[in-house]
């Protein structure tokens, strides 16, 4: 069985990650602070903050952005579910905005109009690690004094006119390190900012809102009280998993490399078939490939879910593309009667192909030959 994805981890992680054991040290620790370290770096933003995981990080900085109970955040309903439940957990509401059928990022144009007094910010997300349109979406925030939390959680190693994802553009951009993301930790999240009052609440809010972290108190040779000076969470990496990430950040660069090489493959192999459209971006977008989504057109042979099948039976595993959140009986209740026309076509007509660093050309081959048999007139 070809799986959709297997993340590339190797004996320099298992070697960290039981380094970290040894040391005895295993909750957020130095391992977290320097895996913060490379990643900001990497990013080339002041400050990286890790969390537990993407979700996590989302709801901590929709806290900082100021979302609270009875304000609204515009996001895309197409995403997978933590984009609005992390704003439900601020007790403020998912407004859903359409897509473009394209790239399905959040249509700009369509921000505008959902506007209200009770907006508070906006969270575009980089689909399935293509950017957003992040630029104009900030200039659409900054005109109505919006805070724009950027949902980054496939997007690592991405760039948006030749700057990376997580630089950031608006406020926070916030990273998933899930196993089906590019690089993984097991479960784990970074929030990015150029912002040094927001990256100090951010580590208060993590760590049960206590004013003094662990490794203070531990290195200090006086005894010193800790004080909990909010309401906080426990939101922390540990440095087991931390450990893992700094090796993964070494490979990114490689990671990417190879997604992309894959991808361009794909595209060649499928670009005569009739009713597919392959993913295509301009130029001032780098994309890190986290997925491999092909949509299907009224011309194609067969439809989404027959592919699904036909593929399972040539033992090769397929993902419908990104989910749409207010068709899920979640969130039925807030979303009685809304019809978004765009995202719904192209989240029922789309499919993820198989895409990971290590697939053999043997392997690729298997996956086009059995899509192509399916498809081609
Ligand atoms: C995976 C994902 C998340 C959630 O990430 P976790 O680290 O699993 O919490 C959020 N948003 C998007 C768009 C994702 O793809």
């Amino acid at each position: 069985m070809i799986p959709i994805t297997r993340p590339l981890l190797g004996s320099e992680e298992q070697r960290a990650a039981g380094e970290a054991i040894a040391s005895g040290w295993v909750t957020q620790g130095p391992r977290v602070a320097a895996f913060e370290k490379a990643f900001a770096e990497y990013c080339g933003s002041k400050f990286a903050i890790a969390t537990s995981s993407c979700t996590t990080a989302l709801h901590l900085a929709l806290l900082a952005a100021g979302v609270g109970p009875g304000d609204e955040v515009i996001c895309p309903s197409m995403s997978f579910i933590a984009t609005a439940n992390a704003i439900r957990y601020c007790g403020a509401k998912p407004v859903f905005a359409e897509v473009c059928a394209d790239d399905f990022n959040l249509d700009p144009d369509a921000i505008e109009p959902l506007i209200t007094e009770r907006t508070r910010a906006i969270l575009p997300v980089h689909q399935i690690g293509a950017p957003a349109e992040i630029d104009r979406i900030c200039r659409i925030g900054e005109s109505h004094g919006l805070v724009v939390v950027e949902d980054a959680a496939c997007a690592i190693g991405s760039s948006f006119k030749g700057a990376r994802i997580g630089k950031p553009f608006g406020k926070f951009a916030c990273f998933s390190f899930h196993p089906r993301k590019v690089i993984t930790t097991g479960d784990g999240g970074m929030i990015t900012t150029d912002d040094e009052e927001a990256d100090r609440e951010f580590r208060l809010l993590r760590q049960h809102g206590m004013g003094t972290s662990d490794m203070a108190r531990h290195s200090s040779g006086k005894v010193m009280i800790e004080s909990y000076v909010c309401l906080g969470y426990n939101y922390r990496m540990t440095d087991i998993q931390a450990a893992v990430g700094i090796e993964q950040l070494k490979k990114l660069d490689d990671i990417v490399a190879a997604r992309q090489r894959l991808a361009q493959v794909y595209n060649r192999a499928f670009v005569d078939l009739p009713g597919v459209l392959t993913p295509s971006f301009p130029s001032e977008i780098e994309c890190n490939y986290q997925s491999y989504v092909v949509r299907l057109t009224g011309e194609a042979k067969m439809s989404r879910n027959e592919l699904m099948q036909w593929l399972l039976e040539h033992d090769i595993a397929s993902r419908r593309g990104i989910m749409t959140i207010h068709r899920e009986p979640a969130y039925s209740d807030l979303c009685t009667g809304l019809k978004l026309p765009v995202s719904e076509r192209v989240a029922d007509n789309s499919i993820i192909l198989p895409l990971y660093p290590q697939m053999t050309d043997h392997e690729q081959r298997q996956v086009v030959r059995a899509t192509r048999e399916a498809l081609a007139v």
